[in-house]
């Protein structure tokens, strides 16, 4: 019922004239509050802390003011919404309103309680929402009376512009209570996406495997955090590799959030916390702001540099092998570059040979196990890249076996198409590939367990992460059936459950049917 709820029923979004609280003036309430007076509301702010919510709303205006200097708000709007907004110092000032929004401290009791408070005070149709990023809807609304006005209304920071709004249903949460929300935040200028209350809700669950693959790799030693990163960024058009994104965000923080996670679904392998990071967070690097993380942001020290392969010559032979995007991207990019090559059929598996070297596309076999399965001891696996055509670096792990110079002449092979190359220890489905299948399938499994539409994931992803494509509509472009190999294959390889597939796709798979239908 709620997937199927219209999310731009413009009819349903609160009116103007329905006065909004937000309770706690910290980072989140004062971008909530900011949001709802700019887009017409007035807003009572409420802070347990004395002068908090009157300072909160002394820097809204000034905020608001220096938009206009920026030429982003018309200074009428912005002297109206800063006089929208106003603090108040006493919980009863709150019940005129017809929806408050809480943004306290990240604790159930409070929240409980607060909500209780309200409840007393508020008329019987008003909402109650929570910006929880962690804590059960379903259990803050609980002790309530009427727990069916209360749902999640889960805004990103900075909440003023970040697009990104979970509305976050609990089991009893009415309908038109979601409905009104989903209508109100578009009609705030936000794109909101439906979410039962489920551990992370969307974005803080299906990104786990962004942060949680790329620590296994790096705890592997298949490459370091600085190539894990670069390929990412290069390779896969991510905005910033997983071990930036952590240094940003704090890596406390972000175990924290994935601690809660792994707690919420029972210790499921999917999640479970990284080692490397709980040592980092015990030894004070926790990212930028302590100036250590996986990266060093100290005085002097500069972006570390990914692992590239030095330049090693051409190969003499030079054949690409079939149509896939990679061997066509590789024959244009060689053909532009003056290289000679011949093409040859393809088999659906190599792309190219190179003076003896075999290059595979990586499909979640490591290359030793390509080179033991295929008799050629010179196998090398190449990692996914999302457009082969314009990607400026390829990743590459040669088999056990492999002797040097062929391992040399695959590389050299990529380097004269103009790609640099970093080469990585042999793991099984490499670095893209690997995260690309595991974003996917736990896309997969939050629409199959109900959580939300496969539209809604891809949304939530987009914008909430600034992933460059939805995780389904990426396992689409790619082929379900693909992702589904690699994710067997990295079951296989290591034995774990982490690895499971998603019914969700197995299903789509044997069905020959994409994510989308
Ligand atoms: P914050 O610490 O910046 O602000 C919380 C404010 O709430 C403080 O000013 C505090 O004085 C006040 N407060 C605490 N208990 C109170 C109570 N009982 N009554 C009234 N005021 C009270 O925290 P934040 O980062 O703004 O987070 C607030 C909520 O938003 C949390 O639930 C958090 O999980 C969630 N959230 C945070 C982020 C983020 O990136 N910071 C993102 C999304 C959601």
């Amino acid at each position: 019922m709620h997937t199927a709820m219209q999310m731009r029923d413009v009819e349903a979004a609160l009116p103007q004239s329905v006065v909004v609280g937000v309770v706690g003036a910290g980072t989140m309430g004062s971008g909530i509050a900011q949001v709802a007076a700019t887009a017409g509301h007035t807003v009572l702010l409420l802070d347990a802390r004395p002068g908090a919510a009157a300072a909160a709303v002394a820097t809204l205006r000034a905020g608001l003011a220096r938009l206009v200097d920026k030429g982003r708000l018309d200074a009428a709007q912005a002297r109206a919404a800063g006089e929208r907004l106003q603090a108040v110092d006493d919980l009863e000032r709150l019940a005129c309103c017809g929806l408050v929004v809480e943004a306290i401290v990240e604790e159930l009791e409070p929240k409980r309680q607060l909500l209780r408070s309200l409840e007393a005070l508020l008329a019987d149709d008003a909402i109650l929402a929570s910006n929880t990023s962690s804590i059960s809807i379903t259990a803050i609304a609980a002790a309530l009376r009427r727990p069916q006005r209360v749902a999640g209304l889960h805004f990103f920071n900075p909440a003023p512009v970040l697009p990104l709004v979970e509305v976050v249903a609990g089991m009893v949460s009415a309908p038109e209570v979601l409905r009104t929300l989903l209508a109100t935040a578009a009609a705030w200028g936000k794109t909101p996406v439906l979410a039962a209350s489920t551990p992370g809700f969307i974005v803080n669950r299906v990104a786990r495997p962004f942060y949680g693959e790329a620590l296994r790799l790096a705890g592997e030693r298949a490459a370091a955090p600085a190539t894990i990163d670069a390929i990412c960024r290069d390779c896969g058009g991510f905005r910033m590799g997983p071990f930036e994104v952590m240094d940003l965000i704090g890596l406390d923080v972000n175990l924290a959030v994935t601690r809660s996670v792994w707690e919420g679904f029972f210790r499921d392998p999917r999640f479970t916390p990284s080692l490397m990071q709980q040592e980092l967070v015990a030894a004070g690097h926790l990212g930028r702001k302590s100036g250590r993380g996986f990266h060093d942001y100290r005085e002097g020290a500069g972006p570390a540099a990914p692992e590239q392969e030095p330049a090693h010559p051409l190969p003499s032979r030079i054949e690409v092998l079939g149509a896939s995007a990679a061997a066509v991207a590789l024959a244009e990019r060689l053909a532009e570059r003056g290289v000679a090559f011949s093409r040859g059929p393809g088999d659906g598996e190599r792309i190219a040979l190179a003076d003896g070297a075999a290059l595979y596309l990586g499909d979640g076999r490591s290359a030793t196990r390509r080179a033991a399965e295929s008799g050629v001891a010179a196998s090398v696996v190449v990692d996914l890249a999302r457009d082969y055509r314009s990607a400026p670096r390829l990743a590459i792990a040669p088999a056990l076996q492999c002797p040097p110079q062929q391992a040399q002449a695959a590389a050299g092979l990529l380097q004269g198409a103009g790609y640099a190359v970093s080469r990585l220890a042999d793991t099984p489905g490499l670095v893209l590939m690997r995260t690309v299948a595991m974003l996917a399938n736990e896309a997969a499994d939050a629409v199959q367990q109900g959580v939300c539409s496969a539209a809604a994931v891809d949304t939530a992803m987009r914008l909430g992460t600034n992933y460059p494509l939805g995780p389904l509509a990426w396992a689409d472009a790619l082929g379900v059936r693909q992702v589904v190999g690699v994710l067997d294959h990295l079951a296989a390889a290591y034995g774990e459950d982490r690895y499971r597939v998603s019914p969700f796709l197995r299903q789509r798979a044997l069905a020959g049917w994409n994510c989308h239908e």
